[in-house]
């Protein structure tokens, strides 16, 4: 009876192992083996910089953006890491950096040191004074771009396996010839109010714009308003957008009408940080835009406030996740053109929004840290 019973529950729990391994095998299969047919998009939370990540379903892979550098580059390369082996990548195919500002290519030698990237995306040298720029840039870049590097140019596409990337400005400069859907003339021109020139690295943004199928998407780095205007009028190149990742931040010296209200997105994604963007003036202009459907944000924006804000289910990182007991209040930021980023302001887990695209321009936005999903 002992052995018998023994051998029983040996059996069992050989079954019930097999079982979980087996859902273990299923549940580590990579995101895009599980949605084999469509464009997944991370917005990954790197306080308040920028890095997307695009991954087709081909398993072409296209990141803009490498988060902060200097003591933050730990953290913000982590949640980049995070999301690289969420999606099953081995290597990244195509970096862009938008800019040489450090909340963009801050992260870049860390995340070099954990992963292949395979061709190096810029606009060209800095246009800004900055020693550490010019630092990274002759000593530090060459030697991580010396598998491939493209310095873009407007019109220029990215062969991302399975999508058609365009490069809409670069380098101060705006593409000339419509992509299709776009060419008609823009209504929101006329009411547009020139800004001081912005003569440092934002207005040089490499920005693109992806089409997979029928959807479109839109994502312009760092792009300031003047630069917005030259690229948006008189007549809108670029038509209409499914999903528009946010200009820098959500901030105001980027966002004009002429651009948010031309492409009309259905859905705009802010990758906001805690004291960056999601300024009262971006906000309204994202609320008032066209034909928006909703808003999600990477992060409540303390200058944002109750009173712009959407409602928490579309919100990555609330306040309430901040470990930290500093003063809610703007913070400020680093001297121009250092890749120091801000203070650390919050190492602990960090959300991500995810997008999922499907061939008929249809997609779902998903908040990972309450799981609230909503398909367009
Ligand atoms: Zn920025």
């Amino acid at each position: 009876m002992m052995n018998r019973s023994t051998m029983g529950t040996r059996a069992g729990l050989a079954r019930v192992l097999a079982v979980l391994v087996a859902a273990l095998t299923l549940t580590s299969a990579p995101a895009h083996a599980q949605n084999n047919d469509a464009l997944q998009i991370y917005l990954v939370d790197v306080e308040g910089g920028n890095a997307t990540l695009f991954v087709s379903p081909e398993g072409g892979s296209l990141l803009i953006d490498t988060g902060n550098g200097g003591a933050n580059a730990d953290r913000d390369v982590g949640r980049i890491m995070a999301a690289v082996e969420d999606a099953g990548l081995r290597q990244i195919d195509h970096l862009i950096t938008t800019h040489w500002h450090g909340d963009h290519y801050g992260g870049m030698p860390e995340l070099a040191t954990r992963i292949p990237i395979r061709h190096f995306i810029d606009h060209g040298p800095t246009v800004e004074d900055s020693a550490r720029t010019a630092e990274f840039l002759d000593n530090i870049y060459p030697g991580l771009s010396q598998a491939g590097r493209t310095v873009a140019k407007p019109g220029d596409t990215v062969p991302l396996a399975g999508v058609e990337v365009t490069v809409m400005a670069s380098g101060g400069e705006a593409i000339r010839s419509p992509v299709s859907g776009g060419g008609t003339p823009n209504p929101y021109c006329t009411t547009f109010e020139r800004q001081a020139e912005d003569r440092g690295e934002n207005a040089q943004s490499v920005g693109v714009h992806l089409a997979f199928g029928q959807f479109r998407a839109l994502h312009l780095g760092d792009l300031t308003v003047n630069k917005e205007f030259e690229l948006m009028c008189p007549a809108n190149p670029i038509g209409t957008v499914d999903l528009h990742i946010v200009s820098h931040h959500g901030l105001e010296a980027s966002n004009s009408a002429a651009l948010i209200h031309a492409i009309a997105p259905r859905v705009a994604l802010l990758n906001n940080g805690t004291r960056k963007g999601g300024t009262p003036g971006s906000m309204t202009t994202l609320h008032t835009s066209p034909g928006l459907e909703d808003l999600w944000q990477l992060h409540f924006s303390v200058l944002s406030g109750q009173e712009y804000t959407v409602p928490g289910v579309f919100i990555a990182n609330l306040i309430d996740d901040q470990a930290t007991t500093m003063p809610l209040a703007p913070m400020p930021q680093p001297a121009r053109g250092s890749n120091a980023g801000p203070p650390p302001v919050h190492n602990g887990p960090a959300h991500w929004i995810k997008v999922e695209a499907r061939r008929d321009g249809s997609f779902t936005v998903t908040n990972t840290r309450n799981g609230f999903s909503k398909s367009y």
